[in-house]
């Protein structure tokens, strides 16, 4: 089988690396340049959409970012997975909201602003706090403001409105401010069958709108209450592949923040920690082959290598630390790659990522540090 990746980052990369054990071939559309790239190395293979598409069995995407004419195309192929309609639910918060609450799953209260009248009025629906999200182009919370007193309504309508006028069809999205107490994703895949398979929910931590440390964790009543979700979300869309939902937790009721309609940063540590990692379930699901198992092998954590280019060796030296770089220029603030520690229990996976602050810069991977100061505490 030839899959074809919308968008050649890191995610088609990984699905790369996972499905070359089962022949499953893949390559990569760069939407920017229309250069179509080999995943791993960046060479160029060719070009154009067209000829992308022909030379593929089907076509998957590594974001949801993509602009409408491209999914259409894909989507006239008939070969796009896992739909564009779970693609554009992605990428444009709106049609996201409308999604959740079609499949009836509990979110955050919002209203759509598009003028300051409405914002008024979502003022007075949504209430103070409020969060405010473009509906278009956000992500690691970029795009966001917070509305915490009506002194600040001015100020912040003014950046908005220049938001707003920035690109067609632009809108921002207010929602209540949810006081959680932690957050957590389910990341899961769907088969062309209807099965359904889906991996321990995993705990986030963020650091500056960024997932720095992301690590799995065993909690029944959470887990049932996600996966009813997932399913509801998944069939409503008829989805084929791996779908990843972000959640708060507020005193143990899950309230859904947003969906991913691809293989998640909160899923790496499926790499070594599942049975089957997210990509190769993500291959199998949208090739028509039975899903694999997302059982827990070994607890495991995963850290974001966040604007470093390099790391001590002696972590290579350390008991179940597994390296994965991604072959990006560094830039600051950049996902340069990520560590997968586990241990066979969850003691030792946490002695292990306090044996990792030790060698880990503070300043780079200020989560890892305060997790050792939480355990040793
Ligand atoms: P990413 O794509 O990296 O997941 P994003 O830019 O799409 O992020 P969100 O996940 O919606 O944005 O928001 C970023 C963070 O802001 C959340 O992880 C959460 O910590 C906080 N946040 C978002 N919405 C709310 C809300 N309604 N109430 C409280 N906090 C919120
Ligand atoms: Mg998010």
């Amino acid at each position: 089988m030839h899959v074809l990746v919308l968008g050649s980052g890191q995610l088609a990369r990984m699905m790369s690396l996972a499905g070359a054990p089962l022949n499953i071939k893949i390559s990569a559309y760069d939407i920017g340049s229309g250069n179509i790239v080999h995943p791993l190395t960046q060479t160029v293979l060719g070009r154009g959409l067209g000829s992308a598409i022909a030379q593929a069995d089907v076509v998957t995407a590594e974001f949801e970012h993509i602009p409408h004419d491209i999914l259409d195309t894909c989507q006239q192929s008939g070969k796009f997975l896992p739909s564009t309609d779970a693609i554009k639910a992605g990428g444009d918060r709106r049609i996201e909201k409308a999604l959740l609450d079609k499949a009836k799953v509990r979110n955050a209260n919002y209203a759509v602003i598009n003028t300051r009248e409405d914002f008024e009025l979502a003022v007075e629906k949504v209430g103070i706090p409020m969060v405010l999200k473009s509906a278009l182009g956000g992500y690691d919370g970029k795009g966001q403001w917070r509305l915490k007193n009506t002194a600040d309504i001015a100020t912040i309508w003014q950046e908005m409105s220049e938001c707003l006028t920035s690109s067609d069809n632009q809108a921002i999205v207010a929602e209540e401010f949810v006081p959680f107490q932690r957050e957590v994703s389910l990341v899961g895949a769907r088969g062309k069958d209807g099965s359904i398979a889906v991996y321990p929910l995993a705990e986030n931590v963020h650091t500056d709108g960024v997932l720095s440390l992301s690590s799995a964790i065993a909690d029944q009543a959470l887990q049932d209450q996600a996966l009813q979700m997932f399913t509801a979300i998944a069939e409503s869309l008829d989805y084929v592949g791996v779908l990843a939902l972000e959640f708060f937790d507020v005193d143990g009721a899950l309230l859904v923040n947003e969906i991913a309609p691809r293989v998640h940063n909160s899923g790496h540590w499926t790499q070594q920690g599942a049975e089957i990692c997210q990509f190769e379930n993500h291959l199998r699901a949208v090739c028509g082959l039975p899903l694999g198992s997302t059982k827990l092998v070994r607890e495991t954590s995963m850290i974001n290598i966040l604007g470093e280019d390099s790391l001590p060796n002696e972590i290579l030296e350390m008991a179940g630390c597994h390296i994965h770089w991604y072959g990006k220029e560094k830039r600051a603030g950049r996902k340069m790659g990520h560590i997968n520690v586990c241990g066979d229990y969850r003691g030792e996976l946490q002695k292990r990522l306090c044996a990792l602050a030790k060698v880990l810069d503070q300043r780079a991977f200020p989560a890892v540090h305060d997790f050792a100061k939480s355990f040793s505490n």
